[in-house]
């Protein structure tokens, strides 16, 4: 390799700031060479190359990925000799049983490891580096590297639950066993929601389960533990409480009200027999704030190359296979051209439907979902479940009717914020920060 053919290492960021595509590829080449050098391996960790890091402190690959692609490589590192290149090596070649072999034991493709990074969003890594290598500084950073080292903080306790989890997706479930404690837990969670199995059913599963494990085992015998280690994956929802004939909603302005202003019946029922003074309100809605779950579109390596598929993919004349094939697709391009410039803006379908949740027992009770789809996704993925997203659950047990909108308030004051001024979201496909 000669310094023409590595000159994409120093041509990471393209006219409009963000990273060049020639350069991810490099990076993912780069990390897949290191990993196949054994004797440059130390435990499950490379030199990182980074501007930071300069080839002395070791990092797991995902971080050493991150880090050359947020900040770029050391000057002048054409020879990756610290990565086992020898200096005058004429073409890099590997198999790629080799390639499999090291990510495996690299944890690289970890789909654990990878849920929480995706979770957890782009700065996360910074972080975890902090925890990894102390207060210490292994080097003296030089002067225009000093404003990017003092950027870097202790993590907060939001990221602590994240660290938490990481080790859980690493450390096994006892040792020797081929599973990690995260990965049984995730599917144990997963087997529950699928079986409809009761909270007590749960438990006494796990409980069984942690006796016949051997002692030194890190299984969580219960519901309530298992939730507490998934937490901080979990995406957050709102509960709002709403009048019993659905006139307004106790939502911001509106929050301390115990009575409808139009109708004014009570918001909460009267308990006589209860001691305890727990409100219970009449009606309840649900909303799953939609703006977090975009984001998490693009921090996800697994969709953020899949936001742009609308714009990249192929039109066959006269066929129609997807939304953006559509005239009346065109027709909002041509009205809003500053909109349609950026393929990674986001378009959104939104559809509801009323469905009786207790149709068998013959009760009429009917509840609206109103879900919301991206129509970025390709055709395979804006169709299926994962990415649909349930924003709003209007409760029953009537049909809203035209009083439909109250509901939607919190939907419609977020959709106002990404149309008006936009929201920051971080690309993982390009790395480029940007407005929705
Ligand atoms: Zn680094
Ligand atoms: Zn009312």
């Amino acid at each position: 390799m000669n310094n023409l053919e590595r000159g994409w290492m120093y041509d990471r960021l393209d006219g409009r700031g963000a990273i060049n595509s020639r350069f991810i590829t490099g990076v993912n080449n780069f990390t897949l060479f290191a990993c196949s050098q054994q004797n440059c391996i130390s435990g499950n960790n490379i030199r990182c190359p980074c501007k930071k890091c300069r080839n002395i402190k070791y990092k797991d690959v995902e971080t050493v990925r991150y880090h050359l692609l947020h900040d770029g490589f050391v000057k002048d590192y054409f020879v990756w000799k610290y990565q086992g290149e020898a200096d005058l090596i004429g073409e890099i070649s590997f198999s790629n049983d080799l390639i499999n072999v090291a990510q495996l034991e690299l944890g690289y493709d970890n789909p654990y490891r990878q849920m929480i990074l995706d979770a957890a969003g782009p700065n996360f890594n910074h972080g975890y580096n902090n925890i990894e290598s102390g207060p210490s500084h292994l080097y003296e950073p030089s002067i225009e590297e000093e404003h990017e080292t003092s950027m870097e903080e202790e993590p907060n306790l939001e990221y602590q639950k994240f660290y938490e989890l990481l080790h859980s997706a690493d450390a096994k479930l006892y040792p020797g066993f081929s599973l990690s404690q995260l990965a049984v837990i995730s599917r144990m969670l997963n087997i529950k929601m699928k079986n409809n199995m009761s909270l007590r059913g749960f438990n006494q599963m796990m409980q069984l389960f942690k006796e016949s494990l051997p002692e030194d085992n890190l299984l969580v015998d219960s519901y309530y533990q298992t939730k507490k280690l998934v937490r901080s994956l979990d995406l957050m929802v709102e509960k709002i409480d709403c009048c019993e004939s659905g006139c307004m909603l106790y939502w911001k302005d509106h929050e301390h009200l115990t009575s409808c202003k139009f109708c004014g019946k009570e918001r909460y029922k009267r308990r006589v027999s209860s001691r305890k003074r727990k409100l219970v309100p009449y009606k309840r809605m649900y909303y799953f704030p939609l703006i977090p779950r975009l984001k998490r579109l693009y921090a996800s390596h697994t969709t953020a190359a899949d936001m742009t598929w609308h714009r990249e993919h192929i039109k066959e004349d006269g066929v129609m296979c997807h939304p953006s094939d559509s005239e009346s697709w065109k027709n909002f391009n041509e009205s809003y051209p500053f909109f349609a410039d950026e393929p990674r803006n986001v378009r959104l379908g939104l559809c509801t439907d009323g469905f009786q949740p207790f149709s068998q027992s013959g009760r009429k009770y009917s509840s609206w979902p109103v879900i919301v789809t991206p129509y970025n996704l390709p055709p395979g993925m804006c169709m299926k479940e994962a990415y649909m997203f349930l924003t709003v659950i209007v409760p029953g047990p009537n049909n809203p009717k035209h009083k439909i909108d109250v509901y939607l308030q919190p939907l419609i004051k977020e959709l106002m914020l990404l149309w008006e001024t936009g929201v920051e979201a971080f690309d993982m496909d390009s790395y480029d920060v940007d407005n929705q």
